[in-house]
């Protein structure tokens, strides 16, 4: 089997296109122990924890704001559960969506700096159970300047990480 898989991996789309549902069948099967010819098998340990999105090699990036409880450098781990639980009621969520998920409907998200420095610390994370590591980065044109200089740098000089990035054209 041809183990090779690109580093970093564009989707552009549409919102609430099935771009992230994509990332995610391919992050899956990359992780399969029983691969099946052009699936994963669903059955393994590493299915069923992609199944429920907590498998320990799959980072999620996506944008977030302050909030009552977390006041300060709020980063994409501060929501996780939440973003679970969305994710799996709505795999074609679009950034409204998100937002309203949290009911905080009339504010802005944003993938900031604080979030660039948590990337680069599981980038340099072993894989704990997998032969991939993933990250998803969800909307990174949400990205503040100094959050995509470091991203774009990370990409340009690929780590040991498959990066799915997903670009989608939101509507403001
Ligand atoms: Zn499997």
């Amino acid at each position: 089997m041809d183990e090779r898989v690109p580093h970093a991996q564009m989707f552009h789309g549409p919102e609430g296109s099935g771009s992230l549902v994509l990332a995610l069948a391919y992050a899956s099967y990359l992780s399969c122990v029983d691969r099946q010819p052009g699936d994963s098998c669903g059955k393994c340990s590493s299915c069923l924890k992609y199944d429920k999105l907590v498998h320990p090699d799959l980072h999620f990036v996506f944008p977030v704001f302050r909030t009552r409880t977390i006041t300060k450098n709020p980063v994409s781990d501060d929501f996780i559960s939440e973003w679970r639980t969305a994710l799996l009621e709505n795999p074609y969520m679009t950034l409204q969506q998100w937002y309203a998920h949290l009911g905080l409907e009339n504010k802005q998200g944003m993938i900031n700096k604080w979030e660039s420095e948590a990337i680069l610390r599981k980038l340099n994370l072993k894989a704990f159970e997998s032969t991939h590591k993933v990250m998803i980065i969800w909307m990174p044109e949400k990205m503040n300047a100094s959050a995509s200089n470091k991203l774009l740098k990370m990409i340009e000089e690929p780590p040991p990480m498959t990066v799915f990035c997903l670009w989608l054209k939101t509507r403001d």
